[in-house]
């Protein structure tokens, strides 16, 4: 798909103008059809309800990042065995993709992009500890198995639109993170920073009130 090209939706004909630089799924936000994919294969997302959440983000949200405006345009929720994750996919800086992941009482920020990294990492685990490239160390705060995938909005780089993958995270005390997926022996990494709801100065959010 191309950036700033006008889609319109198979299923109602809303039109929608792709927003990210790299986007992978487009989901209408009306009907729930997929309005356009870069995805091949066997992981090519089909319309998939997404079930309600407890957040106060949600699309349309605002806030900062590194000086950046940044604007929620998208969600993808991981089921885990245990809990689930949403992914919320925000634009900054006129089309790169903002990952922010509700995190342990704060938030994962994630602006890079995906990195395959070795195979002994898909004995990854809780508790041990793992080297990035750039010689961070990190240590595991959980794996859990991922048991389904939805999505809705815009979607920036993904990979896995299906289940049946690992997700693990790993964080230091200075605030570096990693979210990581595991899929037959290959991994895949995004690397990022934690921060405090304050310093994101979020505006749009849903407030107490507004919980159904
Ligand atoms: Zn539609």
């Amino acid at each position: 798909m191309t950036h700033n090209k006008v889609y319109s939706c198979p299923g109602c004909s809303t039109a929608y103008e792709v927003q990210l630089e790299r986007a992978t799924l487009v989901v209408c936000r009306v009907c729930s059809e997929i309005i356009t994919d870069a995805v091949n294969g066997s992981e090519k997302p089909k319309p998939a309800h997404i079930p309600d959440d407890w957040s106060f983000l949600q699309i349309g949200t605002t806030g900062v990042y590194k000086n950046y405006n940044f604007t929620v345009i998208g969600r993808l929720r991981l089921q885990l065995r245990n809990e689930y994750k949403n992914f919320w996919c925000a634009i900054y800086e006129g089309g790169k993709c903002l990952w922010i992941v509700e995190s342990f009482g704060s938030f994962a920020l994630f602006s890079s992009t995906w990195q395959e990294i070795k195979s002994e990492s898909a004995h990854l685990h809780a508790g041990k500890k793992i080297t990035l490239a750039n010689k961070v160390e990190l240590r595991g705060e959980y794996v859990e198995k991922c048991e389904g995938v939805s999505y809705t909005g815009e979607i920036g780089s993904w990979i896995f639109f299906y289940p049946g993958f690992f997700v693990m995270q790993a964080s230091n005390a200075s605030g570096q993170t990693a979210f990581i997926t595991i899929k037959k022996s290959i991994a895949h990494i995004l690397t990022g920073e934690k921060v405090t709801l304050k310093e994101l100065n979020l505006k749009n959010i849903l407030t107490w009130d507004e919980w159904k």
